[in-house]
């Protein structure tokens, strides 16, 4: 199947249109047509070679949601017209205890990511998607609620299922005491999901410039990193914290804000830190943990939890032609909202 979108054509230059195509469908397979895709940092971090060297042409994009166009002889979940979407993940063994567990994202054999990568059956390079349509097993592709404006929903596939599974993981409910560091695409997110749980949620960022965002979306307020009288009147008043700070950061100065057996969660960077002093983690029992997106069944879980308490991603919705600039918006300023490519737009 013929198709377009825009791909990274080397490392650090702007996307282009790209024509390509898409494998003819296997009997497990679902063909969709993109109607909206968020704009996801790791996109960025991905084609300018952050995270190592890339296949080019790469065509970025994780947070899918879409039509159904046609479906595989034995594909059985969707019929033609259905709304779908496809996360960060297009394939993994599907046999380990993780796959089993509904823990698709740490299978043992290594989970397919949806761009990027040989495609464990027939070695092409996985493309994301920026593009009109993308081929998928069935497996991996996840239905959307009728209830949920699909205009919004794309970005529940990454920054949403990133912070909501940790939540979930650390059975986050009614009066627990949540920080999240950052208010850009996951923080965000982190925010109102976990509001939405009942958990007292505060925002900690390096400025008060955000109070008022954080405020509006159901955080108590901003604990302001860099004051120092404030970080330690809320010393111990955590039970967990999402860190969703993207670049190579100090964890130090928040480790002290967990109560005891209080986690700290990563998700938002992948890389070396500064380096991590023991003696708070000794001292208060206090742990500092990593979580990858989340499974399959987590995923539809959530998406159902969306449409359930109407609970959107932040969206500022753009054309394909824009995502250069979008990019340069994204790699300067963190942003309380998501870019959302609208492909339905989009002809080339
Ligand atoms: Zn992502
Ligand atoms: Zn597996």
């Amino acid at each position: 199947m013929k198709t377009v979108g825009y791909a990274a054509h080397s490392e650090n230059t702007e996307l282009a249109p790209y024509h390509f195509e898409r494998r003819e469908l296997r009997p497990n397979d679902v063909a969709i047509e993109i109607s909206y895709c968020g704009v996801c940092h790791s996109d960025l971090h991905t084609v300018n070679g952050d995270w190592g060297p890339q296949p080019y042409p790469l065509v970025p994009g994780h947070e899918i949601v879409g039509i159904v166009s046609a479906v595989g002889s034995d594909a059985s979940k969707y019929n033609i017209g259905d709304k779908v979407a496809v996360g960060c993940m297009v394939d993994s063994c599907q046999e380990c205890d993780h796959c089993h567990d509904g823990e698709e994202q740490y299978c043992r054999n290594g989970m397919t990511p949806t761009y990027g990568v040989p495609d464990r059956l027939n070695g092409d390079i996985t493309q994301g998607g920026y593009s009109k349509h993308i081929v998928v097993r069935e497996e991996f592709v996840l239905r959307i609620p009728d209830n949920l404006d699909m205009s919004r929903a794309a970005p529940i596939l990454c920054a949403g299922i990133t912070t909501y599974s940790p939540l979930r993981t650390w059975q986050i409910s009614k009066g627990s005491r949540v920080g999240v560091i950052g208010l850009g695409g996951l923080g965000h997110m982190a925010v109102k999901l976990a509001v939405a749980m009942g958990a007292e949620v505060t925002v900690i960022s390096r400025s008060n410039n955000k109070d008022t965002q954080a405020k509006e979306i159901g955080a108590k307020g901003i604990l302001v990193s860099s004051d120092q009288q404030a970080m330690q009147h809320a010393a111990s008043s955590l039970d967990l914290i999402i860190d969703t700070v993207p670049v190579k950061h100090d964890i130090n100065i928040y480790v002290p804000l967990l109560d005891l057996d209080g986690t700290l969660t990563i998700v938002g960077q992948i890389g070396p830190l500064e380096e991590p002093m023991t003696l708070p983690l000794v001292l208060g029992r206090r742990r500092v943990a990593g979580s990858l997106i989340g499974g399959i069944a987590e995923t539809q879980e959530l998406l159902e939890f969306c449409a359930e308490h109407q609970l959107y991603p932040e969206c500022e919705t753009i054309k394909m032609e824009q995502i250069n600039d979008a990019f340069k918006q994204l790699a300067t300023g963190d942003l309380a909202h998501r870019f959302v490519i609208d492909m339905t737009a989009f002809e080339a």
